[in-house]
């Protein structure tokens, strides 16, 4: 999956987010927006298509729902407990 170029939330520029879910250009823009913001509006709903099942997935945009990758806990465990054991540990920030 491609993801189109974005302009950055805090200073404008475009740049090609990794992720659904990524609206700064940098870390440094992220973080200095969410100082100046609430943190909770750095969450939207996304819609995205599961890593492991290849669901469509609508997140609610709620803080609890941080689902960037997987349909579910059960999908993103599934998904790792198959990946090559020296990959690093499942981030469950991504499910
Ligand atoms: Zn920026
Ligand atoms: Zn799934």
């Amino acid at each position: 999956m491609t993801l189109e170029t974005k302009a950055c939330r805090c200073c404008g520029k475009e740049f090609t987010p990794k992720s659904v879910v990524q609206k700064y250009c940098s870390r440094r823009c992220g973080k200095r927006y969410r100082k100046e913001h609430d943190i909770n509006a750095d969450w939207e709903p996304v819609t995205f298509v599961c890593a492991f099942c290849g669901a469509e997935v609508k997140t609610t945009g709620s803080v609890s729902d941080r689902r960037i990758r997987y349909c579910s806990e059960r999908c993103a465990k599934k998904y790792w407990g198959v990946r090559d054991k020296r990959k690093p540990k499942p981030d469950f920030r991504d499910y």
